[in-house]
């Protein structure tokens, strides 16, 4: 009977194991919280943020700035990230159906 045994104690390690992923991410939200209040970031020790010029509420890592102004340049003219992503054209419809990814209730809402 030493396998079940073993799977006893595999799935127990995993039960461990989810326990222990859920304090970390319980310990990272905290510790977010605290660097929030403070007004900084995790991100800003690893790469420098710079703030989107077509949107103040935008700060993007310095690297990909570049990209992300385009694709917001984009969106501010009134194009949907999935248009911009697809390089054929798709029907109006079908990017209406598909926008539930990141920006809830853009088109939808109105
Ligand atoms: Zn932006």
């Amino acid at each position: 009977m030493s396998e079940s045994l073993e799977t006893t104690a595999m799935e127990e390690r995993q039960e461990q194991l989810r326990e222990l992923t859920e304090f970390t991410e319980n310990c990272k939200e905290k510790l977010n919280h605290i660097l929030e209040s403070l007004g900084w970031s995790l991100d800003y020790k690893q790469e420098l943020m710079e703030q989107c010029p077509y949107d103040s509420h935008h700060r993007v890592p310095a690297r990909s700035l570049e990209k992300h102004k385009a694709s917001c340049s984009l969106r501010k003219m009134g194009y949907s990230a999935e248009e911009e992503n697809t390089s054929k054209k798709t029907s109006p419809q079908k990017v209406l159906l598909s926008e539930n990814t990141d920006t809830p209730n853009d088109i939808a809402g109105t």
